[in-house]
């Protein structure tokens, strides 16, 4: 037998265990289900926050969001939202979508059918209770996903919303570091207004940040606050619209 021959099935093996790595982690893959990864306009913004409420940071965040006019995506964790119920009623009152962060934040994909069912269902009755509508939207926890995850959101009305940036403010960072690793926003935004021709549809950011911790309630996320001050005034002169995810994909009104 030819030691080619022999290496085949690892190779064959190695490159399916790729697969799915990629398929599992990679934001924009589509091989578990169909994902949103991009607004519909390079005009529109999708700010995210996952992880809360977290009433340390969530009540600054909706003050600063407002200041400019910005509205938001957070994807919530159940457990928190009983915790908190009303701040997610104010964050809704205030004009921003909330989405379901499953119940306690699991990595997904070495759950099975039925404990990735009960993680979006309780998450999805707590923003229910909590708000009086149930969810449209889910985000996978750590953008992890198995051939179960998308088609149990789609069981309970949601899509799923990746990103197009996710630039690691859970990191024991401070704000000097976390703010470069948002430039690509306004990088992004600069090259579509030198280009005079209207740039195709479905081309928008969608930047994911943090508001808690899936660890506990009250993580400092001031870091995040900070580097959004810096940049918030910064994206509105590049001319971006700060959209939630509803406004990014022109989900026409019930
Ligand atoms: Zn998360």
């Amino acid at each position: 037998m030819s030691p080619l021959y022999l290496a085949a099935p690892a190779v064959v093996a190695a490159a399916a265990a790729g697969i799915a790595v990629y398929g599992a982690g990679y934001p924009r893959s589509q091989i578990f289900g169909p994902t949103i990864c991009r607004t519909n306009s390079p005009r529109k913004l999708a700010i995210t926050f996952d992880d809360g409420p977290n009433p340390a940071i969530t009540p600054k965040l909706l003050d600063l969001l407002d200041r400019y006019n910005a509205k938001a995506t957070f994807f919530l964790i159940g457990r928190f939202v009983r915790e908190c119920p009303e701040l997610v009623k104010e964050t809704v009152a205030r004009g921003h979508t909330v989405g379901n962060h499953t119940e306690t934040h699991p990595n997904l994909f070495w759950l099975n059918p039925t404990q990735v069912r009960v993680e979006l269902r309780l998450c999805h009755k707590a923003i229910h209770n909590a708000v009086g509508t149930p969810p449209k939207w889910f985000r996978p926890p750590f953008g992890m996903r198995n051939p179960w995850v998308i088609p149990a959101a789609h069981e309970l009305g949601c899509q799923s919303v990746m990103w197009t940036l996710i630039p690691g403010d859970w990191l024991e960072k401070p704000a000097e570091w976390l703010i470069p690793r948002m430039q690509p926003i306004a990088t992004h935004a600069q090259k579509t207004a030198k280009s005079n021709s209207p740039a195709p549809g479905g081309t928008g950011d969608i930047l994911c940040l943090h508001d808690g911790s899936h660890r506990d309630l009250n993580a400092d996320r001031t870091r995040t606050l900070a580097a959004l001050e810096h940049w918030l005034p910064r994206w509105r002169d590049l001319g971006l619209e700060f959209v939630t995810i509803d406004q990014a994909v022109g989900t026409p009104a019930p």
